[in-house]
């Protein structure tokens, strides 16, 4: 979607902070991050939400939740959250599916769940 600024990080036609990818999905570090570490994990292909996923999408969203994963560990984090906004009343700011990578509080301060 020429609009999405998420759409524009995937196709490099905007700057980001790159971590890792694949074919499928992007991950690069928050703007304004919520948690000492905060990546956000990014399909390529375009879906406004959770709610829009249909079975064809299940692979991919089994491959954005895997690649959260192998992001964390090369983070170095421990334990972290994985955060999924779902809609303007979940919180969902841009229209564009992904994964919230949260982490890098204290061991013994875990953080809120609010992102
Ligand atoms: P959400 O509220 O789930 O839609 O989260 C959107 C997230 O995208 C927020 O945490 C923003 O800080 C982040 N964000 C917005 N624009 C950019 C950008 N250009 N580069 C990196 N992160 C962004
Ligand atoms: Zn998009």
């Amino acid at each position: 979607m020429d609009s999405c600024i998420f759409c524009k990080i995937a196709a490099k036609q905007d700057p980001a902070e790159i971590l890792m990818e694949s074919d499928s999905v992007v991950v690069f570090k928050d703007i304004y991050p919520s948690a000492p570490v905060h990546y956000l994990v990014v399909s390529k292909k375009h879906i406004p939400s959770i709610k829009e996923v249909s079975h064809e999408d299940e692979a991919l969203i089994g491959h954005l939740i895997h690649t959260a994963k192998d992001s964390a560990e090369k983070l170095g984090l421990s334990g972290y959250k994985l955060v999924f906004n779902v809609g303007k009343e979940g919180g969902q700011i841009v229209d564009h599916i992904h994964l919230h990578i949260l982490g890098g509080w204290a061991k013994n301060k875990p953080g809120s769940i609010n992102v």
